[in-house]
């Protein structure tokens, strides 16, 4: 209980970058090196080694002084602090261009993610396989998340459809939603939900092109 109170506030800023830290971790252990100093660990992270000490200080002592982290080591601790040494089975709703894309992407499963179904209300789309995942018809979506005790959804229908897709998603059980469609999703404050926004990302890019000139 403790532990878990002590969780929560860590900021999020922090355990967005403890993805960052894992990916140079997994990196490093790929290339078979042992040891990694946190300057190391940053180097291409722009985050100062004070602060990857700061965050990892959250969850206990990791590392030895002057001599750097176990890279094999601090990559489990992190996947299991991020919860990723659970496999997190995760639907998908809508299976347009976006959605059949991101169906086919081998990288999801390597990170301990599986999309067990995708769902469409075009009758066209179902019955068909996209890498391996089933398409089934959108009205079976409440069914298939409470027998399965899905908690990760996905949603990639049209923005007129989000907000209906993402209230039967929370009715369900689903607990956190990656949502593409580009409008704000009004859901329950329990609920954890990430946009993306591509083309918000982008007009961030050129703000700072506009500044370099
Ligand atoms: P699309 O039209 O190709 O696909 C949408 C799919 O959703 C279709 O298969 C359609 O049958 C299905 N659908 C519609 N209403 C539904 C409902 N009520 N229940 C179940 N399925 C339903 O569109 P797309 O190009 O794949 O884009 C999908 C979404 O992703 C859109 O909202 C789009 O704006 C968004 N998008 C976001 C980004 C980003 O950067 N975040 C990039 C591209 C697209």
């Amino acid at each position: 209980m403790g532990e878990k109170r002590r969780q929560r506030q860590v900021p999020e800023e922090t355990v967005r970058r403890l993805s960052l830290y894992l990916r140079t971790l997994r990196f490093l252990e790929k290339k078979g090196i042992r040891i990694v100093s946190s300057e190391r660990l940053t180097r291409h992270l722009f985050i100062t080694s004070a602060q990857v000490r700061k965050d990892l200080a959250y969850f206990g002592s990791f590392g030895q002084p002057g001599v750097g982290y176990v890279v094999a080591n601090l990559r489990s601790k992190i996947e299991q602090i991020l919860g990723l040494d659970q496999r997190w089975d995760v639907i998908l709703v809508g299976v347009g261009k976006l959605g059949s894309a991101l169906l086919a992407y081998p990288g999801f499963r390597r990170f301990g993610f599986r999309i067990r179904a995708a769902f469409d209300n075009n009758p066209a789309k179902l019955g068909q396989k996209i890498a391996g995942v089933p398409v089934m018809d959108d009205r079976k979506m409440e069914d298939f998340i409470r027998k399965n005790r899905i908690k990760v959804a996905i949603i990639t229908v049209p923005a007129a459809a989000a907000q209906e897709i993402a209230r039967r998603l929370v009715k369900s059980g689903v607990a956190a939603i990656l949502n593409f469609a580009p409008r704000y999703l009004t859901i329950p404050e329990r609920i954890r939900i990430k946009s993306v926004d591509m083309a918000a990302e982008l007009e961030n890019l050129i703000y700072y092109l506009k500044e370099d000139r």
